[in-house]
């Protein structure tokens, strides 16, 4: 039997709304003089996140209690807690894995009363005084295209012996999700794996995402649920040749 593992990406998946890219448009960051080519570039996929983090987030510095008061109101996505609250009730690991902020992801989980088996993401965060304090997820010597980098905490969890169900939205999932047994998708993660042959279920709430994997539960666990993915290589993000 299958031991399966969920990885879910946090902004604009577990979480309705897409919180980090909110914080940088309603406090300025990205209308920043500087930032304008940088983001250009970012969303042309010329630079990755790494590079993308590495300009805009210093900008954040001073600013603890507006972000305090943008996360306020940010919630889970419809159908979130009854998906989470199956992956406990069959021992299923959830992994929240995000290319964020983990300052206002732990904030919201907090407020939310959200539990996973771990959260990753970029160390950003405020001390005490308020003071921001920077650094990124990335334990992959090779790749200096991801800030948080996605492909190499799955392929870790995918060396230790999980199946890993995979949901994703965006960008730096198109990555994450290269190692990846089966795929949920939305938004442009969809046109993404749609243009690169890739199955996938979409979903839009994790109600869609409960009832294909309730439905078809013992396939998972034996493996053979379908639109099951051998690995991909991952675009930008790339791996050690020997280890690949
Ligand atoms: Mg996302
Ligand atoms: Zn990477």
């Amino acid at each position: 039997m299958n031991k399966i593992a969920v990885v879910t990406d946090f902004d604009g998946t577990l979480m309705e709304q897409d919180v980090g890219s909110t914080i940088m448009k309603q406090l300025g960051v990205e209308q920043e003089s500087q930032l304008i080519e940088v983001l250009a570039r970012f969303k042309r996929k010329e630079i990755g996140s790494y590079t993308w983090i590495e300009a805009s987030t210093p900008l954040l510095e001073g600013k603890r209690e507006q972000v305090d008061r943008l996360i306020e109101d940010k919630e889970l996505r419809d159908g979130a807690l009854d998906f989470l609250s199956f992956c406990k009730g069959e021992q299923v690991p959830v992994t929240i894995l995000s290319d964020g902020l983990i300052y206002y992801i732990e904030r919201i989980l907090d407020r939310l009363q959200v539990e996973a088996e771990q959260v990753i993401s970029n160390p950003i965060t405020y001390s005490d005084n308020g003071e921001l304090r920077y650094g990124l997820q990335n334990d992959n010597a090779a790749c200096k295209w991801c800030g948080c980098c996605k492909a190499s905490v799955v392929r870790k969890l995918k060396q230790d012996g999980w199946s890993i169900i995979y949901i994703g939205d965006g960008g730096s999932d198109y990555y994450g999700s290269a190692f990846a047994d089966w795929i949920f998708a939305r938004s442009s993660l969809v046109r993404y794996l749609t243009e690169e042959g890739t199955e996938f279920y979409p979903f839009q709430t994790f109600w869609d995402v409960l009832e294909v994997v309730q439905r078809n539960w013992n396939d998972f666990l034996a493996g053979t649920a379908p639109r099951r993915l051998n690995v991909r290589v991952p675009a930008a993000c790339s791996f050690p040749d020997d280890e690949t």
